[in-house]
């Protein structure tokens, strides 16, 4: 049994808090699991269930310290979707604590020992309502037994994501409020700018703010460039700190979500709509990434990540933009040892030469 001392030493190593991170300078958050494991296929586009969590924890747990190694401060438990509603439509509910409890595990074995933060996670429950009350209690339900296992795990704050409808966000900070975690809560904005119901970006968010939330913000959904321009909404309408977790793919006005994204060049896609499996064309590159982070953070958002298709070059290029220098930028391109682009001494110089006839000559670096 330890001693007093013992005990309160390490409560003294204990890593900072959520809170006292985001007043140090930013914080990040990779996410976008979902998509990489359905990409690497260990679980089904369509219901998104984190069936792999059962089946294949040490990837789960592998995925998560890759992300960590490139930058991000949060090790976000992977329950997105592993909730009642969704385990029901593959047939698994029996499986619904069992899931939770291990993938709050896995997620709490790489936070512990990498000093980074545990972050339990709620999300939109896909029965909501607006109009249902019955359907209100059982998304109430749902959050509380997900925030239930999430306590039990001792996480340090938890994240209800990607809700489109206003009042399942505020439904769920509610649900969180027990807990006596903070709480990140993240709106999913559909294409027509405002949530399901018409409350604007802004109202919301101050409602949030309002009933509770830590941070405010948005993710999935909409890429860097069509989140941007909510966020000074968000950030003119809040005092509390603001989260920006954008998909990476390149949406357009015209098309602001990944889901309304179209590709008029390509004629083999079954049902004709990219979303969400023939996004490939569309990616972000990391260097977008970077730009989005920095431009975000100059609005003063400072809790900043890449939801749904990332993966974690651009987590790295993100932590890199907000001038970090996570483990794994020991490896972010040096490209002057390129046997036809580089500069080093040690390189044959036909082969120089040859990449220089006969490839585009590179701009110099700017900035
Ligand atoms: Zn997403």
């Amino acid at each position: 049994m330890p001693s007093k001392t013992t005990t309160k030493a390490k409560t003294t190593r204990k890593s900072a808090g959520l809170l006292e991170r985001l007043a140090a300078g930013p914080v990040i958050c990779a996410e976008g699991y979902l998509f990489e494991f359905e990409r690497r296929g260990y679980l089904q586009a369509g219901a998104f269930v984190p069936e792999v969590v059962l089946e294949h924890p040490d990837l789960v747990e592998s995925l998560h310290r890759d992300f960590v190694h490139a930058g991000s401060d949060v090790v976000e438990a992977f329950t997105y979707y592993a909730h009642r509603a969704k385990l029901k439509i593959i047939g698994r509910e029996k499986d619904l604590e069992k899931i939770n409890r291990a993938a709050l595990r896995i997620a709490a074995n790489v936070a512990r020992s990498t000093g980074t933060l545990l972050a339990g996670d709620i999300c939109n429950t896909s029965i909501y309502g607006p109009d249902d009350a019955a359907s209100h209690r059982q998304a109430r339900r749902i959050f509380d037994e997900q925030i239930g296992w999430a306590v039990d795990a001792g996480v340090d704050c938890i994240v209800g994501e990607t809700y489109s409808f206003g009042g399942e966000a505020l439904l769920a900070l509610e649900a969180i409020g027990g807990s006596g975690r903070p709480a990140v809560i993240t709106l999913a904005i559909p294409r027509e700018g405002r949530t399901r119901e018409g409350w604007t970006v802004a109202d919301t968010c101050r409602r949030l703010e309002a009933a509770g939330a830590a941070v405010v913000g948005l993710n999935c959904a909409r890429g860097p460039a069509t989140m941007l321009p909510l966020l000074g909404e968000i950030r003119a309408a809040v005092r509390c700190h603001v989260a920006a977790l954008p998909v990476p793919y390149r949406t357009t006005p015209a098309e602001p979500t990944f889901q309304s994204l179209s590709d008029p060049a390509c004629a083999s896609i079954p049902d004709g709509r990219p979303f969400p499996t023939a996004l490939d064309p569309f990616v972000c590159n990391r260097y977008e990434i970077a730009g989005f982070g920095k431009a975000a953070f100059e609005l003063g958002v400072r809790y900043l990540g890449v939801c749904c298709g990332a993966g974690p070059h651009h987590i790295r290029s993100l932590a890199e933009a907000l001038g970090r220098r996570p483990p794994a930028s020991r490896f972010s391109p040096d490209m002057s040892k390129h046997i036809l682009f580089g500069t080093d001494k040690r390189l044959r110089q036909d082969n120089l030469e040859y990449g220089r006839r006969n490839y585009r000559t590179a701009r110099a670096p700017s900035g």
